[in-house]
């Protein structure tokens, strides 16, 4: 069974994945894989899991997202569809934001609408500060921190996501929260990652075995039939 593991306009980090199977490297997209040391195991796993079932590798699409990156997303959301459309955003599309995300986004854009003159030429560096201390207080997501990775339905396709998922769910190897994010603009799984089990670990450390692993591949695919 042969199939490409590259793509365009793709890069690969390299997490420090044991060579327990033939491309330990994790693929991401668009996004910055600077994550926590949990996350990055919990993206082996994902990596490991699809070799062993037979998916396609799983490109990460949205990692680490500090606050300075964060103000600079919204100030260009705010800019280009106004107040409402991001406080509606942030209140009630995005189910993987924290509880409080909506009065965040309403906060930083009555600092923004106080300062409206000034930011039509360019946000002043103060600004951007204060919008940077208010997103410090009351983060918008795990992305904030690191603790969290995206996968985008359009870059991976198919169900193989959900199926990689489901696999590690099964198994407990890790400890995470899966935000059904594939209705809404950018269409993804979005994954709070606590951390990656002993089995998980046990896991990452032991071979995948090629075609022995067929086996497991078509067990896991016709479960439940
Ligand atoms: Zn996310």
């Amino acid at each position: 069974m042969f199939r490409s593991r590259r793509r365009l306009h793709e890069d690969k980090a390299d997490f420090g994945g044991p060579s327990t199977w033939p491309d330990p490297q994790v693929s991401y997209k668009d996004s910055d894989p600077n994550v926590q040391e949990g996350t990055r195991q919990f993206a082996l796993l994902m990596d490991k899991v699809a070799d062993l079932l037979g998916l396609p590798e799983p490109v990460i699409t949205s990692g680490l997202r500090p606050p300075d990156r964060q103000v600079k997303a919204m100030l260009g959301l705010w800019k280009g569809h106004g107040s409402d459309y991001v406080i509606d955003l942030y209140s009630n599309k995005c189910k993987s934001c924290s509880p409080g995300a909506g009065d965040t986004a309403r906060e930083l854009i009555d600092l923004w609408d106080s300062n409206r003159r000034m930011i039509i030429g360019g946000v002043p560096e103060e600004v951007v500060e204060q919008s940077m201390e208010i997103l410090e207080k009351n983060p918008l997501s795990a992305h904030q921190s690191g603790n969290a990775l995206d996968y985008g339905t359009k870059t991976n396709p198919g169900n193989s996501i959900k199926q990689a998922l489901d696999y590690i769910q099964s198994k407990g190897y890790a400890n995470f929260e899966l935000i059904d994010e594939t209705q809404g603009p950018g269409p993804h799984w979005h994954v709070t990652v606590f951390g990656v089990t002993q089995a998980g670990q046990e896991f990452l450390r032991t071979p995948n075995q090629g075609l022995g692993d067929l086996k497991e591949a078509i067990r896991w695919m016709l479960r439940g039939l």
